[in-house]
């Protein structure tokens, strides 16, 4: 990736701490990440790439008895993908009905959506927990506050189902595995990494992606604030939507939080009202570590690179974005406590 093709977000249309400078106080930095389709390998932070794993450490597996039975194999889903992937790519006629497959693609695919949207039975056993990214501190500035003494890497992993007892506030989406470690100490990397042989959904499992982490600065979710505050942004906000109709920007979409995968920075409750997250073991407020995101997000904030990509019908339009990941609803965050880095983690889904 050329310097001047790396993804950046636009300046915000306003500094919101002009009219609020008491706002700079509330102020996090967060480390947007924008994955994009690549070939990541160990040595790079990654979503959907290959983690340094030490060779002589077991892998980690989920033994829950999942409550369901069905999924998806991921070698069924990735051919799926890769089919559709050839047939965009190839010419056809501006005025083509349907994509240019041939007819052992299609044979292929009728048999696919024969067999329906998780064709393939999980039989019950201990199922290895899917590499899902990694990320080492050199790359990701908002990483190393997170990072317990010693480690400079984050290694993100997750059962493919849902329905775990255990999952921390009963969420909807995958159950989370964070492994910390320090790169330098892996003398001898796993070159073999296991995979689930099945998935719950597709959108659990990520394609391949190279990151290019860009620094932003994030101001709280309105509940957060102090309420006086947060009602006189409401009533600046009435007042240049009255005098600008759609052009004025909003506070909760444009000025304080940025959208799309990233470390640190502060939590959106925009599906519900604000719900805190404390720890587990000490009930001290736990603090935003990763954001995985759906897609989607306010159109100021669209990166350059995909702002300036018209799509020329060659490449199949993405749902959820590069990485192809719906863990949830729109984000799936996890939170880590700040006085003990070993305390568990928790997830949250907006
Ligand atoms: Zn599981
Ligand atoms: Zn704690």
């Amino acid at each position: 990736m050329t310097p001047e093709a790396r993804p950046t977000t636009p300046y915000r249309p306003l500094d919101i701490t002009i009219p609020f400078p008491e706002l700079a106080a509330h102020a996090r930095t967060a480390t947007l990440l924008h994955p994009r389709r690549g070939t990541p390998t160990a040595a790079d932070s990654s979503v959907g790439g290959p983690l340094l794993w030490p060779a002589d450490e077991a892998w980690p597996v989920c033994g829950t008895a999942h409550g369901r039975v069905y999924g998806v194999r991921p070698e069924r889903a990735r051919r799926y993908e890769r089919m559709v992937e050839a047939a965009y790519a190839r010419p056809r006629p501006a005025d083509a009905e349907g994509l240019p497959y041939t007819e052992a693609e299609l044979a292929e695919l009728a048999e696919m959506s024969d067999a329906g949207y998780q064709p393939d039975r999980h039989d019950g056993s201990p199922l290895p927990l899917l590499a899902v990214a990694q990320f080492y501190a050199r790359d990701i500035p908002d990483l190393a506050p997170f990072a317990p003494p010693g480690t400079d890497l984050l290694q993100v992993l997750w059962c493919p189902f849902t329905g775990h007892d255990d999952a921390p506030d009963g969420d909807y989406g995958p159950s989370t595995r964070l492994v910390w470690r320090q790169a330098a100490e892996v003398t001898e990397r796993l070159r073999d990494q296991p995979e689930p042989p099945i998935v719950e959904r597709k959108h659990f499992l990520p394609n391949p992606c190279v990151l290019s982490p860009e620094r932003v600065v994030d101001y709280p979710f309105g509940d957060y604030l102090p309420k006086e505050l947060d009602e006189r942004i409401q009533a600046w906000e009435d007042a240049f939507t009255e005098r600008a109709g759609d052009a004025a920007p909003l506070y909760q979409y444009d000025l304080s939080l940025a959208p799309g995968w990233k470390i640190g920075g502060w939590d959106s409750w925009h599906r519900t009202d604000l719900v805190r997250v404390f720890c587990g073991e000490c009930a001290t407020e736990m603090r935003l570590l990763l954001t995985i995101d759906s897609g989607g997000g306010a159109p100021s904030w669209l990166p350059y690179d995909e702002a300036a990509r018209t799509w020329d019908g060659t490449t199949p339009p993405s749902l959820y974005g590069p990485t192809g990941i719906s863990a949830s609803r729109d984000e799936y965050r996890a939170f880590t406590c700040p006085t003990n880095p070993t305390h568990p983690h928790r997830m949250s889904s907006q």
